[in-house]
């Protein structure tokens, strides 16, 4: 299927595998080791392309759409998940948010340092009264203080928070509006004071590239940094989410083939009771199972981002590839351990921890529960999935609309 895709995506899919494997898996357990983010890395991705795909030249992107941004991803999480850690931050949510809601000035001076790795970005939704229904609950507020907002509450895990340069972060301006009180702002936590980031300790996951709970005690962000007016922040995040939970999905899908690759070269090399283990029906029962369902997953997560590239509705194709591509990741990552025997639970070999990025993407950028609701109700008819589309009135990041805005 893979080689079924253009001559320029696979290029640059072929290009990604390099990379990873000169620059960053020979480096990575170190960096891990230190706790230390690979900037210089994270850089030299960026300067290559890799997280340009689906914006217009004109900001620093390369324009090869949601396909080549779905195999990047699958690619780099393939080679190291970890690195792939901050994907969503330089490539797509992060990004998309300034991208759909912001100025054209707005665009112009966030949105190409982030996209060449310049600057590290955040994408920071959730708060600790509940991931789910983040905008909802949302209790961090922002209040108008003559040429800046404030900003006082807690966010919570907010990845790459502790490194972040330029972020996007969601805060409540009409406390009483519900889910339409809900403001987004570019914030520079580098830059104004009252923004502290802490690590959490995650199970399995990086130590280099990490997760944060954020604290905002007075926190200033200048009025000239808010996205759109206040109360778009939901249309903004809903607009970046979507073709999110695509790059998520392809994220899970790169787990599950780096599982399997482990698996089957494993299970060629063990010997027992005079064989290889692979000759046991039973592995090559779990082995074909793996297959197909990355086989399948692949599909899903292709065309959701096909539907993106054509402009679509794709809000139920990409919740479709997102529940199935990181269940297909857990589904793996377990039996990939399984064949392991003890040794899949040794840090010496890495199916010992990639379980926990399946489910993280089980659970990040929507829980799989979530997406069942969506597939659910559309199938039901109780509440059309795709009803959404094309109704926000946001730029669109496939869009050269920069270009015609400035002239
Ligand atoms: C490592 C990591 C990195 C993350 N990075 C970011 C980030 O950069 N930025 C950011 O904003 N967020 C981030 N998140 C947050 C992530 O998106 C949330 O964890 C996720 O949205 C779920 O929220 P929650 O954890 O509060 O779970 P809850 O929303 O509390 O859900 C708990 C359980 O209830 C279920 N549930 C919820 N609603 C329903 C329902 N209506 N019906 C049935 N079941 C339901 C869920 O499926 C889940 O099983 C990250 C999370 C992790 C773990």
């Amino acid at each position: 299927m893979d080689e079924l895709l253009p001559d320029e995506i696979r290029q640059v899919r072929d290009a990604v595998a390099r990379f990873m494997a000169r620059e960053v898996v020979p480096v990575m357990d170190d960096f891990e080791a230190r706790g230390e983010f690979p900037r210089a890395l994270v850089r030299q991705a960026g300067a290559a392309g890799f997280y340009g795909a689906v914006f217009p030249e004109s900001v620093g992107g390369t324009d090869l759409g949601y396909v080549a941004a779905a195999v990047v991803s699958e690619e780099l999480a393939r080679a190291d998940v970890r690195f792939a850690a901050c994907n969503n931050q330089q490539g797509s949510t992060c990004p998309q948010c300034i991208y759909a809601g912001g100025t054209a000035e707005q665009v112009m001076k966030y949105v190409p340092p982030l996209l060449a790795g310049e600057t590290i970005g955040m994408m920071s939704l959730t708060e600790a009264g509940g991931g789910s229904d983040a905008l909802g609950q949302m209790q961090t507020r922002a209040v108008r203080d003559g040429a800046v907002y404030r900003l006082n509450g807690a966010k919570m895990f907010a990845s790459m928070a502790n490194e972040t340069d330029v972020g996007v972060l969601l805060a409540k301006t009409d406390p009483d509006a519900g889910a339409r009180g809900v403001t987004a702002f570019i914030v520079e936590p580098k830059k104004y004071p009252g923004f502290e980031a802490r690590p959490i300790e995650m199970h399995g996951l990086s130590k280099a590239l990490r997760t944060c709970a954020v604290f905002l005690d007075d926190f200033v962000v200048p009025v000239e940094n808010r996205l759109g007016d206040e109360g778009d922040g939901f249309a903004i995040v809903m607009r970046a989410l979507q073709p999110g939970r695509v790059t998520v999905a392809a994220k899970a899908l790169g787990v599950a083939r780096a599982c399997f690759e482990d698996a089957v070269r494993y299970a060629g090399e063990r010997e027992l009771h005079g064989r290889p283990i692979g000759r046991f029906q039973m592995i090559q029962s779990d082995i074909a199972e793996m297959a197909v369902a990355i086989e399948a997953s692949r599909a899903l997560v292709y065309e959701a981002a096909r539907h993106l590239d054509a402009d679509l509705p794709s809000n139920r194709i990409a919740a479709l590839a997102k529940f199935h591509a990181s269940g297909t990741a857990k589904l793996v990552a377990d039996k990939a351990q399984q064949i392991f025997g003890g040794y899949g639970l040794s840090l010496e070999y890495r199916v010992s921890w990639l379980k926990s990025y399946a489910d993280l993407f089980f659970t990040g950028e929507g829980t799989a529960n979530v997406q069942k609701i969506l597939i659910a109700e559309d199938a039901l008819g109780y509440k059309q999935a795709d009803r959404h589309h094309g109704r926000t009135g946001l730029r669109d990041p496939r869009r050269d609309d920069i270009a015609d805005e400035l002239g």
